[in-house]
């Protein structure tokens, strides 16, 4: 079942406005949650983000915080998930085309779930990434439907035989195309401070959350490609990802080449937040 223009309807009946402002501009915002054991986990900061995302673009939500919840509840419930991710965007809504904001037009939720097992493989095993000039604009902050510059990054990747991109911008590491990057130097965590320049992660949050918990040094400061490339270690966060190692970054191994001992430590600890 999929929630459209104010309702949950079956697949085949859902369908959207060749007018609406997400397909013409990439007008509108995104939230993917992650449900385990059949409950959402950290809603409250995903809730947050969507609504500072959208007042950052002048776009009225058109639910409050409690009928969303309902909203997540209903397709949870229709389509019966354990363990997958519901995904949420909201554009500014349907108006002939014309760049300005419409006047007296309501926004367009769209939500659905699907089921998705843990990516545990990936989790042991790593991922290998490239690094290439973070081509964005300068509010990543925000999680808007504009993913141009992640998918030319990520087909990139791809092309070249890789799994994802690590983006700098003049020689300054920011994040990954969907994630985002921490890396363990001098056996402390460091990852890019949490400004316009990168999205402000969940997983990111939790993770930063486990490094006080479990005594492990960790600052949020900005760090060049030359670190990069001397860290122990390297890993990415991200809501359906969770953490995964990354054991190649331009063709070279990352540390020994396997995930080390403080991305294993922060795996464990996060497991342990999950619903059991
Ligand atoms: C969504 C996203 C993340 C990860 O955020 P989570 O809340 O942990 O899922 C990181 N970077 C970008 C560019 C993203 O779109």
């Amino acid at each position: 079942m999929i929630w459209i223009d104010d309702r949950l309807v079956p697949e085949s009946e859902a369908s959207v406005s060749y007018l609406d402002r997400g397909y013409y501009f990439g007008d509108g915002i995104y939230e993917v949650f992650r449900v385990y054991g059949g409950q959402l986990y950290e809603a409250e900061a995903h809730y947050d983000r969507l609504e500072r995302s959208a007042g950052a673009i002048g776009l009225r939500l058109p639910y409050t915080r409690k009928e969303l919840g309902g909203i997540l509840r209903s397709l949870l419930d229709s389509e019966q998930v354990q363990d997958g991710s519901v995904y949420m965007q909201i554009t500014r809504g349907v108006a002939p085309r014309a760049h300005d904001f419409p006047a007296g037009v309501r926004p367009v939720l769209l939500a659905y779930c699907t089921a998705s097992a843990r990516p545990l493989a990936m989790m042991r095993t790593g991922v290998s990434v490239i690094t290439r000039p973070d081509i964005r604009w300068l509010r990543c902050d925000l999680k808007t439907l504009n993913l141009l510059g992640s998918v030319l990054a990520k087909q990139e990747a791809k092309e070249q035989g890789a799994d994802d991109v690590i983006w700098h911008r003049d020689g300054t590491v920011t994040e990954c195309s969907a994630s985002n990057l921490m890396i363990v130097k001098d056996g402390a965590v460091l990852t890019h401070p949490a400004n316009h320049l990168i999205l402000h992660g969940v997983t990111r949050a939790v993770v930063l959350r486990l490094t006080r918990e479990q005594g492990i040094a960790a600052e949020e400061r900005a760090f060049s490609l030359e670190t990069l490339a001397q860290a122990e270690e390297a890993f990415l966060t991200g809501t359906t990802m969770e953490i995964v190692p990354i054991v190649r970054i331009d063709g070279m191994p990352v540390g020994g080449g396997v995930p080390g001992p403080v991305t294993r430590r922060l795996q464990q600890a996060f497991e342990a937040t999950l619903p059991s």
